[in-house]
């Protein structure tokens, strides 16, 4: 399934247009804005299977991180070939699994932020002023939002420790990085993804970040204990490692908020192995070893 869509850095244009295209084409998706990101972009999931208790896979939170959107895309677009086909992906009991606890895909939880990093500071629109203000003219390391809010440092959890260690590394204000936010949830992206996993209540939710091969799944004492043995699980079959955020990544994520909240299992993948950019042709080689790794979480 190689198309030109895997082979460019995705844009706000062309996700909407696989968003489209995957509605009209698999009639097991569904395929749904979860909300709005800070200049208006919609945030889009997509739902296969069994809602109620579902596995949550989330890509592009951090902007330059797109190895997480197209193999968000790519997953899901393999699962719904699979319904069809009756093959299923990595030899899988996917159509089962997934009657019984689905799918949700959200790609890019931060449009605005991808759409700066790749198409620079006039997709802003009414930011970009402040926008060229926060970033010297340099865009090319951007993963925050629009408002240079670091969404993976704006969830209610741990976030005051977060602010304090960020601004141990002269972090105070909106930038391309790390800036947690005035307070918890301040922004519309995180706040959406909040509410979704508020109503749909996922079993389990996948974070998918660049780079590292690392598998993260503790935060405090409500980490579920079986998330250590999937951890394992994942890292024999992608060949990652087991490991702990350190630092100022140790606190106010995404699965750092689901796990507290929820006790259930959250998990980061650190997708792709270099240095962020990750280059375009090296995305086939690590969704070789994502693709399993989101198999197993699905059957999980
Ligand atoms: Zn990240």
């Amino acid at each position: 399934m190689t198309d030109l869509f895997y082979k460019e850095y995705p844009q706000y244009t062309t996700t909407m247009a696989r968003f489209a295209r995957i509605a009209i084409r698999y009639p097991a998706a569904k395929v749904f804005s979860i909300g709005r990101s800070w200049l208006g972009r919609e945030i889009y999931a997509i739902g296969v299977g069994n809602l109620q208790s579902a596995t949550c896979i989330v890509g592009g939170t951090h902007a330059t991180e797109y190895y997480g959107v197209l193999g968000c895309f790519r997953f899901c677009e393999e699962v719904l070939e699979s319904l069809e086909s009756g093959t299923f992906p990595y030899d899988t009991p996917m159509g089962k699994a997934i009657g019984e606890r689905g799918l949700l895909f959200i790609p890019c939880l931060n449009p605005d932020g991808l759409e700066l990093w790749v198409g620079g500071v006039d997709t802003a629109g009414p930011l970009r002023t402040f926008v060229f203000a926060h970033c010297g003219g340099d865009l090319s390391h951007w993963q925050a939002n629009a408002r240079g809010v670091d969404l993976n440092h704006n969830f209610d959890a741990g976030f005051d420790i977060a602010r304090r260690q960020v601004e141990q590394t002269g972090i105070y204000l909106p930038g391309p990085t790390k800036y947690g936010g005035p307070f918890p949830f301040s922004e519309p992206e995180t706040r959406a993804l909040a509410d979704f996993c508020r109503l749909y209540a996922p079993r389990q939710v996948v974070a998918l970040h660049s780079q590292g091969e690392e598998i993260y799944y503790q935060y405090g004492p409500r980490t579920p204990k079986q998330s250590a043995l999937v951890a394992q699980m994942l890292a024999s079959v992608g060949g990652y490692r087991v490991a702990q955020p350190g630092g100022t990544a140790s606190h106010a994520g995404f699965k750092d908020w689901f796990i507290q909240e929820t006790g259930r299992p959250g998990y980061t993948l650190e997708v792709g192995l270099g240095e962020n950019p990750l280059p375009l042709e090296g995305f086939e080689g690590a969704y070789q070893k994502l693709g399993p790794m989101l198999a197993v979480l699905s059957i999980a």
